[in-house]
């Protein structure tokens, strides 16, 4: 059994104050560029802006013209998946997303135990950390490894010193005992978040998709997120067998079966603004294949719509009507932790799309840049609701997750076009520095908190093992 862990790090009263001088501030939150210094005292930013001096006793940091920026979220990611660069192809090539899922992903989870866990969560954390990525909301599954995984994964994040919002996702994919064993971690998880109220790990409800949950299931999910005034964490439409399998096994399309189970409250006419608790805490993975009209009725009474454009891509499963989306924030879907690049990716697949001679459909908004970056800033939002802190903002009392990267513009640089300078120019190759709540977690790209060259030796026998396990499971 797992024990509760404790974060390392010196207690934050003890912390003498930071000032980063001589910044060049790219706030997200609302986009806007500021000169002068930041000052972080305790665990949240203070004071912001060319008046801003360092006082005598304070730690500070020269930052030479170079840009600082609010620490970016990875709005949903899996990070079961950090150790499966490189790992062995399956013996057929998948025809499609379900065979994608069966072939490689499922049969990498049940390959998982507690030690490739906590492992898949720090090296996940290590990537994340060095692009500039400080807090992370997952969706985990290791059907063979459920009880105590969620706390694993914690340890192996919170020993890099990430802020991580996580969830188990369950499923009826591996029987009944298998559902109950997901849904009683996910509660597990949530009281031992409620015990120990802090800023740094919150829980949600995870759930896979409504393709691989029965209703009763869904329902237990919903309910258990009610009970603790939570929200759920799962997949939507990523794929059309999304829909065409919950209407071959459960009788029901895909959005009634949401609708059913309390998921969805809002009237699709707009015409009250009821909104169901759980749902207003709900992110929703991928929403592909939803159509224009849902993804604009869904997206405005949940959490957000979590868009991963390069894991779309990776399973070829299509483009999200982004553009119809009222709330949308970017994740990597298990495609690594940079949000630099994931955002790089947002913008060109969104100009594809649109471009005069797509094939596109129906009226779309045209996506700006200033979109693609609210999708970095919802993130931090969505977040640090759910962890009870102000993320993604320079605001003072907001939370002192700040990068400090070594891009000094060579072209001038305003709130007007920081959005461009942001998916044009800035990339994790810029990121030098990172706290996160006031401390010290990345100083010249290396980790403070973990000997990172030690940890990738360590993680190599860990991942041979997991991959050995994974090719003794039979494809289904
Ligand atoms: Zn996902």
């Amino acid at each position: 059994m797992i024990g509760d862990y404790e974060c390392i790090g010196r207690a934050k009263d003890e912390r003498m104050p930071i000032t980063l001088t001589n910044a060049v501030l790219l706030n997200l939150d609302p986009i806007e560029v500021l000169q002068g210094a930041i000052r972080i005292e305790s665990d949240v930013i203070s004071a912001v802006g060319s008046d801003v001096i360092p006082a005598v006793n304070d730690e500070t940091l020269d930052c030479n013209g170079a840009v600082v920026m609010p620490g970016l979220v990875n709005g949903h990611t899996h990070l079961y998946s950090a150790l499966a660069a490189g790992m062995p192809m399956p013996r057929h090539t998948p025809k499609n997303f379900h065979e994608i899922l069966r072939f490689i992903w499922w049969r990498l989870d049940r390959a998982l135990d507690a030690k490739s866990i906590e492992m898949s969560g720090r090296i996940g954390a290590i990537d994340a950390l060095r692009c500039g990525t400080t807090t992370l909301i997952d969706h985990h599954a290791s059907p063979n490894a459920i009880e105590g995984s969620l706390s694993r994964l914690e340890k192996g994040i919170a020993d890099v010193g990430l802020r991580a919002v996580l969830c188990y996702e369950t499923t009826d994919r591996n029987g009944p005992a298998g559902s109950e064993a997901g849904l009683h971690e996910n509660r597990r998880y949530l009281d031992v978040c409620r015990q120990r109220k802090n800023d740094r790990f919150a829980a949600l409800v995870g759930a896979h998709a409504a393709f691989t949950l029965g209703d009763e299931s869904l329902r237990a999910c919903v309910q258990l997120a009610a009970d603790y005034r939570s929200g759920i964490h799962i997949h939507v439409a990523e794929d059309p067998c999304d829909d065409a399998i919950c209407r071959e096994t459960y009788g029901a399309p895909l959005i009634p079966r949401l609708e059913a189970c309390g998921l969805l409250a809002a009237n699709r006419d707009g015409s009250t603004k009821q909104v169901g608790a759980v749902g207003a805490a709900s992110i929703f993975g991928h929403g592909t294949h939803l159509a224009p009209e849902d993804a604009r009725w869904i997206s405005a009474q949940i959490a957000a719509l979590a868009h991963n454009p390069r894991s779309n891509m990776n399973n070829r499963v299509g483009y999200a009507p982004v553009s119809h989306m009222e709330r949308v924030q970017l994740g990597t879907d298990g495609i690594g932790g940079d949000m630099f690049a994931e955002a790089k990716h947002a913008w060109f697949k969104a100009c594809d799309a649109h471009s005069p001679s797509s094939k596109a459909e129906g009226p779309s908004r045209e996506i700006l840049p200033n979109g693609i970056v609210g999708m970095l800033a919802h993130a931090a939002r969505v977040a640090g609701d759910t962890l009870g802190c102000r993320l993604g903002t320079f605001s003072p009392g907001a939370a002192a997750d700040v990068v400090v990267t070594d891009y000094v513009p060579a072209t001038p640089l305003t709130g007007e076009n920081a959005s461009a300078h942001l998916l044009f120019a800035l990339g994790s190759r810029s990121v030098r520095h990172a706290l996160v709540g006031g401390q010290w977690l990345l100083k010249d790209r290396r980790p403070v908190l973990v000997d990172e060259a030690s940890i990738r030796t360590e993680a190599v026998p860990v991942a041979h093992d997991l991959w050995a396990r994974m090719q003794a499971i039979p494809e289904e």
